[in-house]
Formats: structure tokens, sequence, C-alpha cells
């Protein structure tokens, strides 16, 4: 395979969209294009438009490109932006803002901000398998600064009353996972850790007396930061920790406000990134690539109703 290890080789590479299309089909379906429809292998190519194929099921008979049932379906930017736009988004430290992507592909801001939503869907993992052995819980308050409050609402408010909480496990030595959760109460937080941490593991968390019913499901080490207790030889939760400082400063640094809505996504380009932390440019492109199926229509995204 072709190596982009860097952003000029990257742009020489994918200067056409011809070039992109046939990347993103050897991607998608390998040497077997097969029917985003029914499924189906048995296809053709056109003759007289090599982008488009039909499926030779009696029954569906569709007519198709690579980017049907993509992120890309649909969409008025040429490939080679999408890709430009995705090879940043996935090798920035911190990411992008879609102000910073409109003036880079001479593209409006409203598009850029719609196009990065969809590349962050594609940094998301849509199977996260159970993470095991020594597993760092934690939650963090994330967004809404207090002093974007108006005057006249801040009375009898907290600090973290404008933010949203995000529940993280993250694997020493391996990924994190995030979930975005409505509060932090007991229930709350034991049901995300069964959903995110693989029974028997080791699980460390702080002091947050939630995480101690897990004891049965989990060998439990705890830290108490209250009393000012951070590290107790293996058991401590610095790896979480560093994980919320690199979202934070992502997001109260390059977005600057980020909706309770959309903060799930933010979440899951900065896992992404941490997630291929030691892997090649190249193959974090690849990687998002390689997961373009699934819509993201711009209506679901700012949640319109829909038209009658
Ligand atoms: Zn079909």
């Amino acid at each position: 395979m072709k190596t982009f290890a860097s952003l000029l080789q990257f742009q020489k590479h994918f200067d056409t969209n011809e070039k992109c299309r046939a990347y993103l089909e050897q991607q998608r379906w390998g040497n077997t294009p097969a029917c985003p429809f029914c499924g189906s292998t048995n296809v053709c190519r056109f003759k007289n438009d090599s982008r488009k194929f039909k499926c030779r099921e009696k029954e569906c008979r569709k007519k198709f490109s690579v980017t049907v049932g993509t992120i890309y379906e649909n969409t008025k930017i040429p490939l080679t932006k999408w890709f430009l736009a995705t090879y940043i988004l996935t090798n920035h430290s911190k990411g992008i803002s879609s102000h910073q992507l409109a003036a880079w592909l001479g593209i409006t801001q409203k598009s850029a901000w719609f196009l990065n939503h969809r590349i962050r869907e594609m940094l998301t993992d849509k199977s996260p398998k159970l993470l095991e052995g020594m597993v760092e819980v934690d939650e963090s308050w994330v967004g809404g600064k207090f002093s974007n409050i108006h005057k006249s609402k801040k009375k009898g408010k907290n600090h973290n009353d404008n933010k949203t909480i995000v529940f993280g496990a993250l694997q020493r030595g391996g990924k994190v996972v995030t979930k975005i959760v409505p509060d932090t109460k007991a229930v709350t937080l034991v049901d995300a850790v069964h959903s995110t941490v693989k029974g028997g593991s080791i699980m460390v968390s702080d002091e947050n007396s939630a995480y101690k019913s897990l004891s049965k499901t989990f060998v439990h080490g705890s830290v108490h930061h209250g009393i000012g207790e951070y590290v107790n030889g293996p058991i401590h939760t610095n790896g979480i920790e560093g994980f919320w400082s690199i979202l934070k400063r992502q997001i109260n640094g390059i977005h600057h406000c980020v909706s309770p809505k959309h903060l799930q996504r933010y979440c899951n380009e900065a896992g992404f990134r941490y997630n291929l932390r030691t892997n090649a440019q190249d193959e974090k492109f690849t990687t998002s690539i390689q997961n373009c199926e699934g819509r993201l229509k711009y209506s679901v995204l700012i949640n319109k109703p829909k038209r009658k």
C-alpha cells in the first residue's frame, strides 16, 4: 500500500476525485463491490460511467456508486477536499475548527462544520470491545463555561451546572472509551462500567462511592483524592485524567463552545486520536475511511423535525 507520510505526499497522491473514488472503492469493498441496498455482490459497473454500478439481482436492480450508504452520500463537496479534511482531522493533535477548515478548503463555514461532524462519525468506534486488564474509570464535567451563564440565571447554580458529564474508562496501555451520562448516581455509573469493562478486570477509580458496589464483579482499587492521595503503587487514575485534559484542551482551545448534543462526537474524535496515537499518519487516515458506512443527515445533526 502507498504510504502518505506527509501532507505533501498525501495531496500529490489524491489530486483527483477519480483517485479518491478508486481508493474508497478499494477500502470499502476490496475487489468485490457489493450492492448497498441488498448486499449482493452480483453487480456490474457501467461501461459509459465507471463511477456507477448496477445490481443484477432481480428483486433489486438498483443503481449505486461507492458513496451510497456512506458518510459521503449526496455530498456536493469534492472527494479530494473530503480526503484532505479527513487526513488533517485525524492527524492534527487537537483537531481543527470549522472556521480554519473552511478557509483551507475554500468552502463555507457551514459546509465545513457539517463536514467536520460527518468525519467525526467516521472516527467513532461502532463496535468497541470491552476493556480488560487494568482499567481506570472516572467522570469529568465538560464544556459550558460558568462565565457564559447569564447573570440572572447564575443564582443558586454552581460551576458544574452548565456542563455535561462524561464517563470515561481507559485500559492501561490500551484504549479509552467515553460515554455521555445524565448524572453521577451509582446506578448510572455502574451501568456505564458494565457496558465498557469486562467482568473480572482490575478497576481503578477515585473515592466516588458509586463504584464500591462493583467490587463483586471487578477487583477494585481506589485512590482518595479528597485526602491528597493520588498514587498508590499501580493504583492511580493518571491515565484517564491525562485524557480529560487532552479533551478539554481540544474543546476549549479549538472549538470554544460545544453543545451537549454534539459533545459525544467530540469525545469520539479525541478518543480516536488517543487510541491510534502510536499509528502512522496514513494508518489513521485509512482506519477512518474504512469506517465510512452509515449516513449522517444534516437534519438529524441539527435535530430538525422532518417536513411533512
Ligand atoms: Zn441490490
